[in-house]
């Protein structure tokens, strides 16, 4: 956009004119897919060494009757940028406890965006929800990004320490890919470390991501925490993150995410083998 004076703005990019109308459609359609049903969460399980189920990611798909399957890919940064992911937020902790509710004793893992985190009375918001459904808090586990923590790092510090105190599991998604990465692990009260699937799938060919990765492990170790690989697709690669001492993996060569029913299946039977 080109400015004219004052407040007035030319558009005369035309792919830029398309993209901010692509943008209002998905925003607008984002709006009434959870009325409508449009929404579905699906399920990919963690799993320990022995391939036992300790929990599942939760994860949004949208299907679309206009277009298609839209990946989250596509529509969590649009919704972001607006106060739809908020609703669209409630939406995944609601659908994510009716889930959990079915399983025997796993964890849901909840991808939650910067800008949820960065709500006002967040803390109040998540407990809220959680027990009044009459969940455990020890069984649902926040996941967030480096990203969120980033902007304003005591704020974040207190946010984890009291949902930390209420028994909630923390997650540090896409661990390594962030800003300082060490520094966040030291400063938080951390139960899990996700390690990026950039790092996994570097880890057969290039030394610095097998490194990487042999280092995550032992830190989360000798800190208590758990550390799941993520992105785990093949043989190979599960065989060298149990022999690296890794102790929980998620990946499309253990299970794709599976809907609901699926899920609750596989929580029952408590093992991929
Ligand atoms: P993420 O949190 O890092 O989730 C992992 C993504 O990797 C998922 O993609 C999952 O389907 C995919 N994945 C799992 N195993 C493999 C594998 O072995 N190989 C490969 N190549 N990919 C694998 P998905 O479901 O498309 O989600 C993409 C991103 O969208 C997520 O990345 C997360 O950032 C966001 N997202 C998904 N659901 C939600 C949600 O409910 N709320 C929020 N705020 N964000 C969500
Ligand atoms: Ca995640
Ligand atoms: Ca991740
Ligand atoms: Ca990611």
């Amino acid at each position: 956009a080109k400015r004219q004076g004052r407040g007035c703005v030319r558009v005369f990019d035309e792919s830029m004119d398309e993209s901010i109308r692509f943008r209002r459609q998905i925003e607008t359609g984002l709006s009434e897919a959870i009325a409508k049903g449009e929404l579905k969460l699906v399920f990919q399980p963690i799993v320990g060494r022995d391939l036992d189920i300790t929990g599942f990611e939760a994860l949004i798909r949208w299907c679309s009757p206009e277009y298609g399957m839209v990946p989250p890919a596509m529509f969590i940064p649009i919704a972001e940028e607006s106060q739809l992911i908020h609703e669209l937020g409630d939406w995944v902790i609601d659908e994510a406890i009716v889930a959990l509710k079915t399983w025997p004793g796993q964890y849901v893992s909840v991808n939650f965006s910067p800008r949820q985190f960065r709500r006002q009375n967040f803390v109040a918001h998540v407990v809220e929800r959680v027990t009044s459904a009459g969940v455990d808090p020890g069984r649902f586990q926040i996941e967030i990004t480096e990203t969120a923590i980033f902007d304003n790092v005591e704020r974040a510090a207190e946010i984890l320490f009291k949902l930390r105190q209420m028994g909630f599991r923390i997650a540090l998604d896409d661990f390594g890919t962030g800003y300082s990465s060490l520094y966040n692990i030291r400063r938080f009260a951390l139960d899990c470390l996700k390690i990026d699937r950039s790092f996994v799938d570097g880890m057969g060919r290039e030394r610095e991501s097998a490194a990487i990765v042999h280092s995550v492990i032992h830190l989360g170790r000798a800190l208590g925490m758990e550390v799941v690989a993520e992105g785990v697709e093949t043989d190979t690669q599960l065989q060298a993150l149990r022999l690296a001492g890794c102790s929980h993996m998620q990946g499309y060569f253990l299970s794709r995410p599976i809907d609901a029913e699926d899920a609750q299946m596989l929580a029952e039977r408590g093992t991929l083998l």
